[in-house]
């Protein structure tokens, strides 16, 4: 028989760390790759969470287990946070810390989902939300949406997608990979329309603080008082404070759930390291200067990226309005002969773009919705320029 379960067998490699490995090892070989794979801000860590890293190390009290659910400081932090940012009033037992965001997705569909509950997910979709879905016994049924609505789903689609097997609905927004961030309006309606039929929401907020040109963040549960009983919202210190390596996210949700989640935990990992909780401690509750920096580099080089790729024959890129990517429609140059080869599939263009251009882009086949690229622009504004120029040279070269 198989040697690995059917369960864990069924799980694929995440396309987004194999394309950001492929370019390293090309990298390595002494290849000038540029990649615009990884989801990771270019930036140090702020010189004010390094130190108290620093001092914690040194302190004993942060040399032995701590509480499962996180240290006591750190979640009154994200009460007094989670009021300051989105003006979201919760209680500290409402409060997990996990090991990064990505723990945080996978224990919360763990917590909530039994076998066959069907799970709302629109596409383009993170990569890591469907397997994390499924391998919780969930079934994640995918709504698809593209670039003429910008990447937002409407309520018809939703409504047309529920089941009687209907648990929950998948929100993200800012979007990885798109970019889209939800008007608060539609946020409103989107949570009344979940609210009034006893759905839950996840809402994953991880790059509430990452929006562009006048867009709003709006937490779900503000928006709609009555979800917050059938809500829980994700989120994490990795790309606001460019702390993707520290690992520490969290959830908000009813105190059951938390409790819950608190548990399985308590047997998966335990507490997350002392050190970073303690670099967490000092992200969540100092100034917000340095993001707001971060967001300005960010800006430009969204305003960049999306001017030169728009200026390709064949690429479509809508203004990506939140977090750091571009989620352009490469369709019109599929099929079409490059340099001797014929790619039939995003994909397949992105093999030929790393190979012949030596710049790497995920392929829309992660995110459930082949044809097109997304592309970070978490790089330098050089980088960003060289990259987005050789890849023009290319594709040009399409007939
Ligand atoms: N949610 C979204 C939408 C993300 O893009 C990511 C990271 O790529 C995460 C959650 C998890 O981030 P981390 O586990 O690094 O905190």
């Amino acid at each position: 028989g198989a040697r690995v379960s059917a369960r864990v067998g069924s799980i694929a490699e995440s396309a987004t760390l194999a394309v950001d490995a492929k370019a390293k090892a090309l990298r390595a070989e002494g290849r000038p790759v540029i990649g615009f794979g990884a989801g990771e801000p270019d930036f140090a860590t702020p010189e004010p969470i390094v130190r108290a890293a620093q001092q914690a190390c040194a302190d004993p009290r942060n040399h032995r287990y701590s509480p499962a659910g996180g240290l006591p400081e750190l979640r009154e932090a994200i009460v007094t946070k989670t009021a300051r940012d989105s003006g979201y009033e919760i209680r500290p037992n409402q409060v997990l810390v996990t090991n990064g965001g990505k723990q945080a997705v996978y224990q919360t569909f763990a917590t909530l989902l039994d076998p066959g509950d069907e799970v709302l997910l629109p596409a383009p979709y993170w990569t890591t939300y469907p397997e994390a879905i499924a391998l919780a016994g969930g079934k994640p049924v995918e709504v698809p949406t593209d670039e003429s609505s910008g990447y937002l789903v409407t309520l018809e689609q939703l409504e047309a997608a529920r089941t009687p097997r209907t648990k929950m609905l998948l929100f993200n927004s800012p979007s990885n990979p798109t970019g889209a961030v939800y008007p608060p309006e539609r946020v409103a309606e989107i949570g009344r329309w979940a609210a009034e039929r006893g759905l839950w929401v996840v809402t994953d907020e991880i790059y509430e603080h990452l929006v562009y040109g006048g867009a709003e963040h709006v937490s779900m549960p503000v928006a709609v008082p009555e979800l917050a009983q059938r809500c829980v919202v994700l989120n994490g210190v990795a790309k606001t404070y460019a702390m993707t390596g520290w690992r520490v996210g969290w959830m908000i949700g009813p105190d059951d759930v938390i409790k819950a989640a608190t548990n399985l935990q308590s047997h998966l990992t335990s507490n997350v390291s002392n050190v970073s909780q303690r670099a967490a401690l000092e992200a969540v509750s100092g100034s917000l200067d340095a993001v707001a920096e971060m967001r300005e580099a960010f800006d430009r080089r969204r305003r960049t990226i999306v001017e030169r790729l728009s200026e390709i024959p064949g690429v479509t890129c809508p203004e990506p309005r939140g977090a750091f990517y571009a989620y352009p429609s490469v369709r019109e140059l599929l099929g079409r002969e490059i340099r001797g080869r014929r790619p039939q599939s995003s994909a397949e263009l992105a093999e030929v773009i790393l190979e012949q251009a030596e710049v790497a882009v995920v392929p829309g086949e992660a995110f459930g919705t082949p044809g097109y690229f997304r592309m970070s622009y978490a790089l330098g504004d050089e980088d960003l320029a060289e990259g987005v120029r050789r890849m023009a040279e290319l594709l040009s070269e399409a007939k």
